[in-house]
């Protein structure tokens, strides 16, 4: 009973409407973890280059120095797998390693918060999150008070 009350109550529908602005501030995007293995050493310094050029953002570079094929940057991944359907046909056989493997991270995270201007964007999160923060706080008090 109390519970069908605090959903209709302006309470539950302020938080509801908070979550959603949230929701439409945070546009959030995983990060890739990108691993680069020794096997990839077995190629030459074309197939290495090629690596290096089937990714449509950039994300390898090859380095001259240490003959190797290093991450220049994992933000930029946008997990279209290029190049691991590439190392797919380089592999000499099909229980080879691939070499590389590109996961979404569990810990990172990329957000775009766009804000007036009035309030720094990284002010804007800590606040958003502090506030978030009370109110589940609240919500749980009144959910402990209900049983
Ligand atoms: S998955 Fe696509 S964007 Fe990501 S590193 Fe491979 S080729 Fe580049």
């Amino acid at each position: 009973m109390y519970f069908f009350e605090l959903l209709s109550s302006p309470f539950f529908v302020y938080i509801t409407c908070t979550l959603l602005v949230l929701l439409f501030v945070f546009v959030s995007v995983p990060i890739s973890d990108i691993a680069i293995y020794h096997s990839l050493n077995q190629y030459d310094v074309e197939q290495k280059k090629s690596i290096v050029e089937v990714c449509p953002t950039d994300v390898f570079e090859y380095d001259e120095e240490s003959d190797s094929v290093v991450v220049r940057d994992a933000s930029r991944c946008i997990f279209c797998r290029e190049c691991l359907y590439h190392l797919e046909d380089l592999r000499a056989a099909p229980e080879d390693k691939l070499g590389v493997t590109i996961e979404h991270s569990a810990r990172k995270f990329h957000f775009t918060v766009e804000t007036t201007g009035a309030i720094s964007a990284e002010n804007v999160v800590r606040e958003a999150i502090a506030k978030l923060s009370k109110k589940i706080l609240r919500v749980k008090e009144l959910a402990t008070q209900s049983s």
